[in-house]
């Protein structure tokens, strides 16, 4: 395995980890936990054994237990909301970071996409649609013609 040091922190910077990453395992789920815990379309993680993370500050855990009896913590701050990891509740190994909240995103790209079946059908579409280098100051606002 090639790995990569990275870091990241929630919007706030109450809580900020260092990994030593696998750049090769960034995996995009469309789940609908997923989608639903993140407000996006889907989320991108970037699974690292537990013991090659170090956080430091305090990350609120909410647990959720899934149909399977199977319980994931998810670590956020309680501050700003930022999603930082998701592991194990009860004995954590592996834990998949929020790659939104590491500062080495842009040369993270992910080499698979899971939960297919609930993924937006729409997101083919997207190359198609304009894209702007910056936002606007109302989505509402008319086009400058
Ligand atoms: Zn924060
Ligand atoms: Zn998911």
């Amino acid at each position: 395995m090639t790995s990569m040091p990275i870091t990241g922190q929630c919007h706030c910077g109450a809580i900020s980890f260092t990994a030593l990453v696998d750049p090769s395992k960034v995996v995009i789920c469309h789940c609908a936990d997923c989608q639903q815990f993140s407000g996006a379309p889907f989320r991108a993680v970037l699974p690292t054994p537990a013991e090659q993370v170090q956080v430091s500050g305090q990350p609120k855990h909410y647990v959720k237990v899934a149909a399977s009896g199977n319980r994931r913590a998810q670590a956020f701050c309680p501050e700003c909301g930022t999603q930082l990891y998701a592991t194990e509740a009860d004995e954590p190994k592996v834990m998949n970071l929020r790659l939104g909240c590491v500062k080495e995103r842009a040369h993270l790209a992910p080499t698979l996409q899971i939960w297919g079946q609930s993924a937006m059908p729409w997101l083919a579409q997207l190359q198609e649609q304009p894209m702007r280098g910056q936002g606007m100051a109302s989505p509402w606002m008319a086009e400058p013609t």
